[in-house]
């Protein structure tokens, strides 16, 4: 059973071959590779496992279709050869989705949408290869006005033609999934450590040879030595720059572009309806755990990073945008909740944020005389995996060593060894029907795969730890499992990313305060760690919420 643990805790200083900084997506799909293919391989993170950006997506894995439109073919087809594969290594965690748009004005309108889609269609041409029929995606198809408002009443019909229907996919958690990655590169022989913030370098005249380490648990400091650095820190990429050289950080500017979403009862039946605003810009209203989640916007950042927030004028502007393009009219007091990141693009002045590319970018600092360390910039989740397989083409490369076979695309990843997830969860329900609420059995089975088991154990061994938290079933167990095995440090990583307790908005103050009380006796927190804890929570939802129920 494989109980995460903090590698910054240990005594070990042994040498690593490879050094990843940053937890998010693509420092866990770096590490998982890189230890795949017999790589010695640490990653530090100076949060929490995936909760930056990667926590901000719109839950999609999806080849991008409005990427066409800029006629980045390469990334489309990239975009959805990756699609198929995580349908494939994660299938607990990836499910078809369907979108419908509507389409207004003339037939130029339907003759653009339907040309993109034939061409989506085309480049998706291996989406009914999956290992697990029930993952096959269809061709897109279309239905008239009357058809389209019978399975979307909420759709304007003023000047409706008609709407297209097409499939991607839908990450139920991408939190957990960033996990999965990190828990498969463990399994792998990798180590890793949450609040392990890298301070500086360790730079011998043009080499970078390791990384200096602040533990933010026990405020202790740490010098890990590697052949290679990665630096994974996403929108923080050119922070970590920083600490190298003003060239180094001048010369790979990371661009940002915010993007929120928010969550209201569910506004729309079991499709995405994805709206086309006046502007051009595409605006999604997508099911989610029987809410709907509205997003997702793209505005240039230019703050610093860590002080990121979502604002009321963000949450404002997308609402007044929804208003505009859709029968239900929503008001502020209909934000249960919102969450929004920051996206690292690549910096191309010419462009704006909405249009700049989502391709990912390799850069070796050894071209600027700075060797022992590469920067990874921009990409999508979706393409993170793929990202992973072209840094290590690139170490080996540089290594001038023969290309370990990448076999992260076949196998499954940790805890996601699902042939047919239709018959795992069947087998779930006969399993644990008489003991839990079946609702508690789907959600568990679904976010936990195949180690649910061991939180449906705990809860029959505990009855106490049975009790049921949220709507979607979610238990008490799930918390004793992430203190015991998913190195949980605060109450923000068990009721925003271990569990989804608190990611449909803020609990009540009895969920809060039951968990507090269950996680500060596991921890041994005193007094002032459970305060602490607490104050965070607070934070977390009262801003910008001040005005919501
Ligand atoms: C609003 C929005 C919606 C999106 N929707 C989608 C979608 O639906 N589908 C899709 O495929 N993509 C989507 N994306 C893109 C996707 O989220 C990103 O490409 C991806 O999450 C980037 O992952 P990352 O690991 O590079 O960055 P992050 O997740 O931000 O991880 C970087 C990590 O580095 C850590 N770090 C920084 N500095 C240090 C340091 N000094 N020491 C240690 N660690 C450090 C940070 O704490 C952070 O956890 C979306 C992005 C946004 C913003």
């Amino acid at each position: 059973m494989l109980k995460l643990s903090r590698h910054i805790e240990s005594n070990s200083t042994d040498p690593f071959d490879i050094i990843i900084i940053g937890g998010g997506i693509t420092g866990a799909a770096v590490a998982y590779t890189a230890s795949s293919m017999g790589y010695k391989t640490a990653l530090f993170e100076k949060n929490d496992y995936g909760g930056a950006t990667s926590a901000a997506t719109s839950k999609l894995i999806h080849g991008g279709l409005r990427y066409l439109a800029n006629f980045e073919l390469g990334l489309v087809r990239e975009s959805l050869r990756e699609r198929l594969i995580l349908g494939n290594i994660a299938p607990n965690f990836v499910y078809p989705l369907p979108f419908l748009f509507p389409i207004y004005g003339g037939i130029f309108n339907i003759l653009k949408m339907q040309v993109g889609l034939n061409l989506y269609d085309i480049l998706s041409f291996d989406k009914s290869k999956t290992w697990d029929k029930s993952k096959a995606l269809q061709n897109h198809t279309s239905y008239n006005s009357i058809e389209t408002t019978k399975i979307e009443p909420n759709i304007v019909t003023e000047n409706l033609q008609q709407s297209l229907l097409f499939y991607d996919y839908q990450s139920i958690a991408p939190e957990r999934l960033t996990l999965a990655f990190l828990k498969s590169a463990v399994q792998k022989g990798a180590v890793i450590s949450n609040y392990a913030k890298v301070e500086s370098f360790i730079q011998n005249q043009n080499r970078i040879e390791g990384v200096v380490v602040r533990d933010l648990i026990h405020q202790t400091e740490k010098e890990f030595k590697a052949k290679i650095i990665v630096n994974c820190a996403g929108t923080w990429a050119d922070e970590i720059l920083k600490k190298v050289s003003e060239q180094s950080s001048t010369a790979h500017k990371v661009k940002r572009s915010e993007g929120i979403h928010i969550i209201t009862k569910k506004i729309a039946e079991n499709h995405v309806v994805s709206l086309q605003t006046k502007s051009g810009k595409h605006l999604m209203i997508m099911p989610w755990r029987n809410h709907s989640i509205i997003g997702t916007t793209d505005k240039e950042y230019l703050g610093e990073p860590d002080q990121y927030k979502v604002s009321k004028q963000g949450i404002d502007e997308l609402l007044t945008e929804v208003n505009e393009h859709y029968k239900v009219k929503l008001t502020y007091a209909d934000v249960q909740f919102a969450y929004g990141g920051l996206r690292p693009l690549i910096d191309n002045p010419s462009e704006n944020s909405y249009n700049a590319s989502r391709k990912f970018e390799l850069y070796d600092h050894a071209k600027v005389n700075l060797n022992g360390l590469i920067t990874v910039e921009g990409g999508k989740y979706t393409t993170s995996r793929h990202l992973a397989h072209e840094v290590l083409k690139l170490i080996q490369k540089k290594w001038q060593v023969t290309m370990q076979k990448d076999k992260t695309a076949k196998n499954y990843l940790y805890g996601c060894e699902i042939p047919n997830v239709t018959q795992f969860l069947t087998s779930q329900h006969q399993k644990y029907d008489a003991h839990f609420n079946p609702k508690t059995v789907e959600y568990i089975s679904k976010n936990y795969g195949t180690q649910s088991d061991i939180i449906f154990q705990l809860a029959q061994e505990n009855e106490a730890w049975k009790e049921q938290l949220t709507d979607d079933g979610e238990i008490l167990a799930e918390v004793v499992y992430a203190i015991q095995f998913e190195s949980t440090k605060t109450l923000c990583d068990i009721l925003l990313r271990r569990t989804g307790i608190g990611t449909l908005g803020k609990p009540t103050p009895e969920i809060i305060d039951k968990i507090t009380d269950l996680t500060s006796k596991m921890l041994h927190w005193s007094t002032e760690e459970t305060t602490r804890n607490q104050q965070q929570i607070q934070n977390y939802y009262t801003m910008p919420f001040e005005n919501v129920n």
